[in-house]
This record gives C-alpha cells, structure tokens and sequence, in this order.
C-alpha cells in the first residue's frame, strides 16, 4: 500500500514537469534544428553584435548573434534626501554653494522632480511678467510673477528652509531659500512676510510666505528662481507658471542652461547663438574715450574697423564720441 501511494505521489508531482518540458521541446524543435542543450551553453556562446535604443532611455536591448535579446538596464534617477542636507548647507550665507565649481556639474544631469511621495505645487500661478534674461544692465536669474500684497506663496516641492531673512539680501527683500530632495533649490523674494525659518521641513504646497514688494522691486510681485548646485536656470524650464503644472516628472539638465541666455523654449539655433553670445561676452573689451580720439583712430589701434565697433555699441558711423565715454571694441 505504502508503495502504490509512492508511486501515486511520485506522478502527481512529475507529469506537470514532464509535461511542461515537453512543450517546451516541441517549441525549440518547431523553431530551429540544432539548437545547443542547455540554456547555459546558449549563454555562453552566444555574442553581443547590437545594442538597441528604448523609448526608455534607461533601457537599451542587446542583440546577440544566436537571435536572442535581452534588456540591458541603467540605473533610473530617484528621490533621494541623504547627501542633500548635509554638503554644503549653510543658512546665514544666501547662496551656499560659493566656491562649488562648475566645472564639477556634468553637460547633463538627469533630475526626478517629484514621485509616489514627493509632490509639486507651483509658488504661485500666474503669467510670467519677467523672464530669466539679461535685463537693465543686469542679469535676472528667475522669473517675476504678479500678485498681491498678502496672497499665499507656496513651496514647489518637499525640502527643508535653507535661508530666511529680510537682512543684508541684496535686491531680493525678504528671502525664503529652500532645499529640495530632488537636489534643486528654489527662491522666493520680495515676501512681505516669511512665515518659516531655516532647518524647518517644508511639504510641497505649504504656504511658506507672503507675497510683497520689499527689496529691488517696483511692485507686489515674486521673485522665484531655481538652481542647481548654486547655479540658476531658466524655471520655465520645469515648470509652466501660467498652467500651474510641472511639465515633466523627469528634467534634463543640460549644463548649458546655467547662463542667463539661456531660456526654456529655445530653438538649437538659438542656443547655438547664446552661446555665441556667452563666449563673446567673455572675450569683450572696453575702451574709454580720450580727448581727439575719433572713431577711425579707435578702431585702428585695436586692430579692428569702424563698422565692427558700431555694431557691437549699436551705433552709426557718424556718431559723435566724447571723452570719458566707453565703448566696446572687441
Ligand atoms: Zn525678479
């Protein structure tokens, strides 16, 4: 008895197996004829000859030369506060990444804004009045928002209140400086009213100030900007401030954001020319005009021609230059 229920047991378990192995036969017999036993051998002789874009971009599929393919995979960008609060953070100083190069920054930084967790909810919703560009002799690193005096300005994703102060902040008034899990820190200025302090965890949409005219500021607006590694971007690049909405969980930082000439919504011909710009902005040089100096003799003495200097001042050939007056002649 006890070895007829054996043999019972025995088949029981076996007839699935031989049974799914036999299909799993039939199957390679059906594709092809001399195929190896073994998948291990199948692995072992087999040679990578392709590798193949995803629409995922941290997924590639590698070709091998027996037909067979498998994912290769990248690691995906995540969330992740550790490092973020403990490397350069200072709350006194308002930008604290000084002497952090940029040269450290890679051409492209892939950046998750926001997951399963961490939320978004834009500062304040609003046309963008003032972008980040070159503006009145003097750059401007974040967009300008109209609002009120007194209406609620929110925090765009979790963190902790880096800065918060209303002293010694240069044109910005009374600045609330945020660090971000995500790595990114955002700026609010020209508050009326700070309603955080520096340590303090912030959820995204939490009401961290009041919006106001303090500072360099003609009228109630707020200044928001975002930066990586102590170097501002254009914000319009995450976030669409008219909608309300962050345009994309996932952000591509391209190093070449980092420069006030550049802004979201660029054509590549248009960046190719920023970038011209940048680099000849670097090589400018000024010459301030002395008693008898014309331009002739200017454009001469720099190695270069009258038209070429009117054009870079915007100016017409026939222009009367005084002494004292600079003049940019590279
Ligand atoms: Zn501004």
């Amino acid at each position: 008895m006890k070895k007829i229920l054996s043999l019972f047991l025995f088949l029981a378990i076996s007839l699935p197996i031989f049974a799914q192995i036999e299909t799993d036969d039939n199957y390679f017999e059906d594709e092809e004829e001399d195929l190896p036993e073994t998948d291990s051998t199948r692995t072992a002789a087999r040679i990578a000859i392709d590798t193949l874009r995803t629409h995922d971009k941290y997924t590639d599929v590698i070709i091998y030369d027996d037909q067979t393919w498998e994912y290769l995979s990248y690691p995906r960008p995540g969330i992740d506060s550790t490092s973020v609060y403990d490397r350069w953070w200072n709350t006194e100083l308002l930008h604290a990444y000084q002497g952090y190069s940029k040269d450290s920054i890679p051409a492209e930084v892939d950046i998750l804004l926001v997951d399963e967790t961490h939320g978004f909810k834009v500062p304040w919703q609003a046309k963008v009045h003032s972008g980040f560009r070159w503006r009145h002799r003097r750059p401007h690193y974040g967009v300008d928002l109209s609002l009120d005096t007194g209406d609620s300005v929110r925090v765009a994703f979790d963190g902790v209140v880096r800065f918060s102060s209303g002293y010694k902040t240069g044109g910005y008034g009374n600045l609330i400086v945020v660090r971000h899990s995500n790595g990114l820190e955002t700026y609010y200025g020209h508050l009326s009213k700070r309603l955080v302090i520096p340590g303090e965890p912030v959820k995204a949409g939490e009401v961290i100030g009041l919006g106001g005219s303090t500072g360099r500021s003609t009228g109630p607006h707020l200044h928001f900007e975002t930066r990586y590694k102590g170097q501002p971007f254009d914000p319009e690049h995450i976030i669409d401030f008219d909608q309300g909405a962050l345009r994309s969980a996932l952000f591509t930082l391209k190093k070449d954001y980092l420069n006030i000439y550049s802004h979201y919504g660029q054509t590549e011909q248009q960046v190719a020319k920023a970038k011209a710009e940048v680099a000849a902005a670097k090589q400018a040089q000024y010459y301030k005009v002395r008693k008898g100096d014309t331009l002739g003799k200017i454009a001469a003495r720099h190695g270069t021609s009258v038209s070429r200097i009117c054009k870079l001042n915007g100016i017409k050939t026939n222009k009367v230059i005084r002494p004292g007056q600079k003049l940019r002649v590279r």
